[in-house]
């Protein structure tokens, strides 16, 4: 470590974007991933999240321990939620009812950690699709090509709407039939969306997850900070799903990575 290192964050200095180095390089980390929190909204028809105060130290200390421990005890919560919570991965299970086997659970880490590209589509209309030809041309203006293994995220804009759960439900397009298969023609191995699903909600054809439920490949839903991304493509992204068995989906903790100084 160097002498001019800052030093160590304490306990409960978190912050959504540090750096740090890893594996021999500076690097900078962005958080990905939504709070988890009984405010945020949920996908309608979906259950929403319930924490309740399982133990308290006081139960604990009082009903658990003599009493005489030098012991504070302990503090649980429970929870209860859907496995569409928050920032999640949809496995393939959750839109393909031939492949009970596609779980969460058996997701390859090399579709998690993965090189990774950002465009920006905000200007599509609202409940409205995402086509081929805005998908090429918002690749253009970044300048990215995808390639094999990759995963692509793009921005609705929807995000903005966070605090205003009735508008960042509704409020947002989606992929079509034929920008859905061109994306994982180019060996696209999950598509992330800042929205809550890649699918706009009057949409019930559900192109996007139809497409992949036919091909096998997953996506990820409610990215968050994904216009904070300061390169549009030349970083990694690294989503880590809970391994819950059987599971249709699960929230995932989500991270951007690039190299500090490298342009
Ligand atoms: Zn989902």
């Amino acid at each position: 470590m160097s002498g001019d290192a800052p030093a160590l964050p304490g306990p409960g200095d978190y912050r959504d974007e540090i750096e740090l180095d890893l594996l021999g390089r500076r690097v900078r980390l962005l958080e990905l991933s939504r709070e988890v929190s009984e405010q945020m909204p949920v996908y309608p028809g979906h259950v929403k999240v319930a924490f309740w105060e399982h133990l308290t130290h006081e139960q604990v200390r009082r009903q658990r321990l003599p009493p005489d421990s030098p012991f504070a005890g302990y503090a649980g919560r429970g929870l209860v939620a859907s496995e569409h919570l928050s920032t999640h991965v949809d496995a393939v299970w959750h839109f393909n009812p031939e492949r009970p086997d596609l779980t969460i659970d058996k997701l390859p880490w090399e579709h998690l950690i993965t090189p990774a590209a950002w465009v920006d589509v905000s200007d599509v209309w609202p409940e409205t699709h995402i086509t081929r030809a805005r998908l090429e041309r918002a690749f253009g203006e970044a300048e990215v090509t995808l390639r094999p293994g990759m995963t692509l995220l793009y921005y609705t804009g929807v995000a903005e709407h966070w605090d205003d759960p009735f508008r960042f439900l509704a409020e947002y397009p989606g992929l079509d039939l034929e920008a859905s298969e061109w994306l994982l023609d180019q060996g696209v191995v999950n598509v992330g969306t800042d929205a809550v699903s890649t699918d706009y909600p009057g949409d019930l054809t559900y192109p996007n997850h139809r497409t992949h439920a036919k091909r096998l490949v997953v996506h990820t839903e409610m990215v968050a900070n994904m216009t904070r991304i300061p390169r549009h493509h030349g970083f990694w992204v690294l989503f880590f799903p809970l391994r819950l068995v059987g599971g249709t989906g699960s929230p995932a903790r989500a991270v951007a990575l690039w190299e500090v100084g490298e342009e």
